[in-house]
């Protein structure tokens, strides 16, 4: 395994980097808005999305047979990284989350009429797992799914569903077999978003990220639109949330972030003292620095591990990075409010704040990083129990 990149990979980088420059506008772009990897919300998110499609970056690892270069995984890693570096939107969820997923599971309709779409950035989704009662436990979700003529009648609730309130699909769970083991009743389903009787309400959270509960009412989803098999969908949702651990919780704004924390201890005094020469800082800036390079390095082992497009994901790896990573992020986020002081409460974009104000914004949201996709402690307990093979935890 290379930990650092071919002269091929380093000329794609390049590429990529050099289309970023041509093409990020205020508009596309905001490093203040940190890791929102799923912010393809607005038309010009949304046309930017078309260009990556348009030079062919979309899907670049999937199977040729499906529109895909049978690239490595190494490649995907590079765009969605440098992607996230400019806070641009990123290639996360339907590329590497619901295309993937589909490829592995799903029917020959579904691929032939989604995957298209997601290679041409024609479509976005929300991804429905959690409940009011259905977190951490998503194997608990109670969403009803009862089987009607012709496909099934969804009735509940789903909450904190991120980018529903301008998703084109709901890629959601329901309970379809109440009478097996809570693992074995549940199913996927795609649901148009804009479908008579879903009902979306905005759940704003904090570090400005808009959630979403969602309201079913009688909503009829045709049999073709279940994914895969009934009853194996907690398998799916499992899987599709090891690629979302690592997918959606890109290292680079971290990366960048401590960039701008290390220029700022560099010139910044405090009590009329250079910072640079406050030994506790230098200390703690020093952790973070090799932290960050050992959360790329972990980054670059799930690339390697997940190998070809159509294997499972890999589990453990997927928990270990983000563990690691989204506590890392929170630990920078942390120390920039600590070595920003006073000034350092000063609202994003303050120009004349330190790190433009940037400290309590990272601060507030890197809180969610370590809760969204699964919890710190879900993650420890899949490395223990699947990783090292201690027993589940009661
Ligand atoms: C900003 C944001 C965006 C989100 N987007 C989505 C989305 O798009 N789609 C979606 O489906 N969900 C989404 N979520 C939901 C997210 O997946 C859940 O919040 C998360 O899984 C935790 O579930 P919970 O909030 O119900 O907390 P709980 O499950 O109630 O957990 C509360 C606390 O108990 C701990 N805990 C729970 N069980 C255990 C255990 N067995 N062992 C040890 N500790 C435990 C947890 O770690 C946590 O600290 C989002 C959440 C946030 C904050």
């Amino acid at each position: 395994m290379e930990f650092d990149l071919s002269p091929e990979q380093q000329a794609f980088s390049d590429e990529v980097e050099a289309f970023l420059d041509e093409h990020v506008t205020a508009e596309v772009g905001d490093v203040c808005r940190e890791n929102m990897a799923q912010i393809v919300d607005t038309p010009p998110r949304r046309a930017f999305m078309r260009k990556l499609a348009e030079r062919g970056w979309l899907g670049m690892t999937w199977p040729k047979e499906l529109g895909g270069q049978d690239k490595e995984g190494v490649y995907e890693y590079i765009l969605n990284e440098a992607l996230a570096r400019r806070g641009c939107p990123q290639i996360g969820k339907g590329v590497g989350i619901i295309g993937k997923t589909l490829i592995r599971h799903g029917s020959e309709k579904l691929q032939k009429e989604f995957l298209p779409q997601i290679l041409n950035a024609q479509v976005e989704f929300a991804v429905g797992y959690s409940e009011p009662q259905a977190g951490s436990d998503a194997a608990n979700m109670q969403l009803k799914a009862e089987k009607v003529d012709g496909g099934w009648k969804l009735n509940g609730q789903k909450t904190w569903t991120t980018s529903a309130h301008f998703a084109d699909w709901y890629w959601v769970g329901a309970r379809s077999d109440p009478d097996k083991s809570k693992h074995d009743g549940i199913s996927l389903f795609l649901i148009p978003m804009d479908h008579e009787g879903l009902e979306v309400r905005g759940m704003p959270t904090i570090g400005d990220e808009l959630t979403n509960e969602v309201f079913f009412n009688d909503v009829f989803v045709p049999d073709d639109y279940l994914v895969g098999k009934r009853g194996s969908g907690f398998r799916y949702i499992a899987e599709a949330l090891d690629l979302e651990r690592f997918t959606m919780f890109t290292y680079s704004p971290t990366e960048q972030r401590l960039e701008e924390l290390v220029d700022y201890v560099k010139g910044a005094k405090r009590d009329g003292r250079p910072l640079r020469e406050d030994p506790g800082v230098r200390r703690q800036i020093a952790q973070l620095s090799t932290d960050a390079e050992v959360a790329r390095v972990m980054g670059l082992k799930f690339v390697h591990a997940a190998g070809q497009v159509g294997k499972k994901p890999p589990t453990v790896e997927a928990s270990k990075y983000k563990l690691f990573a989204t506590q890392l992020s929170q630990r920078v986020g942390n120390a920039m409010v600590d070595f920003a002081g006073a000034d350092g409460q000063c609202r994003v974009h303050t120009e004349d704040a330190p790190m433009r104000g940037r400290p309590e914004m990272s601060y507030r949201y890197s809180v969610i990083d370590t809760i969204g996709g699964g919890a710190s402690e879900i993650q420890k307990n899949i490395i223990a129990r699947r990783g090292l093979g201690l027993p589940k935890n009661f």
